[in-house]
C-alpha cells in the first residue's frame, strides 16, 4: 500500500506557511513504513523542529486509474484521523534548495494513524469537524467545509498520475495551527467529538 499526502488543502494553513493557495492539489507520498498504529512515537534524532499536522485520512476501497470526479465516491467509504509528522527544519532546507521533501516527511513512523475507522454513512461529512490537542490544549480545529479540494476532487486528480489500489491511504491536508512537538507530549484528536487517537511522544 501507499500513503498519498495532500499539501495546502486548507487556505488558512497555506497562509500560515507563507505559501501560495494552490489552484490544483499538491501531493507527495510516504512509504508503508511511515505508518504508526497503537504505539508510542519516538522523536527522531535528525530533527530539532518536528511539527504535528493532524489530517483526515481516507482509505481507498477499490483500485482505479483516471477516476472521474463524479464516480470518485464509489472508491472510498471510511475515514479516520492521522498525523502527517513533518521535520520542519529539514523541510525548510529542502524548499530553499528546491529539493524533494521526503527526508522531512517520509521517515519511519511519520504517519501515525487511528485504528478506528468511521463509515461515511454514519456521519454528515460536510459538517464534520476534528479537533487536535497537545497535552489537553486545542491546537487545530479542522472543518471539512474548509477543504480547498474535496475528497472526490483529490481522488480524481491523484489517480490521473498514480493508480490507486485497495488499502491505499490519502492524508487530505492539515488546517491551520501546526506547531512543534516535544518529548513527553500527549497528542490526541477527536472527530465529531469522538476520541480517535492518543499518541505519546517519547
Ligand atoms: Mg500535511
Amino acid at each position: 500500500m501507499k500513503i498519498i499526502c495532500i499539501g495546502r488543502n486548507y487556505a488558512e494553513h497555506a497562509k500560515e506557511m507563507k505559501s501560495i493557495i494552490p489552484t490544483e492539489p499538491i501531493f507527495f507520498m510516504k512509504p508503508d513504513v511511515a505508518l504508526l498504529k497503537d504505539a508510542d512515537f519516538y522523536y527522531p534524532n535528525f530533527t530539532s523542529d518536528l511539527h504535528f499536522e493532524c489530517e483526515i485520512v481516507v482509505k481507498i476501497d477499490k483500485a482505479g486509474k483516471n477516476i472521474e470526479e463524479k464516480f470518485a465516491s464509489k472508491y472510498y467509504s471510511e475515514i479516520t484521523l492521522g498525523i502527517d509528522f513533518t521535520a520542519r527544519d529539514i523541510q525548510t532546507q529542502c524548499k530553499e534548495k528546491g529539493l524533494p521533501w521526503e527526508k522531512a516527511k517520509a521517515f519511519d513512523n511519520s504517519a501515525p494513524i487511528s485504528s478506528k475507522w468511521i463509515k461515511l454513512t454514519e456521519i454528515d461529512f460536510p459538517t464534520t469537524e476534528f479537533v487536535f490537542s497537545q497535552n489537553g490544549e486545542i491546537r487545530q480545529i479542522g472543518k471539512t467545509s474548509d477543504m480547498l479540494f474535496s475528497i472526490d476532487k483529490l481522488i480524481a486528480y491523484v489517480s490521473k498520475f498514480v493508480t490507486l489500489k485497495t488499502g491505499d491511504l490519502i492524508y487530505t491536508g492539515t488546517p491551520a495551527g501546526v506547531g512543534p512537538v516535544a518529548i513527553g507530549d500527549l497528542l490526541t484528536a477527536t472527530l465529531n467529538g469522538e476520541n480517535m487517537f492518543e499518541f505519546k511522544v517519547k
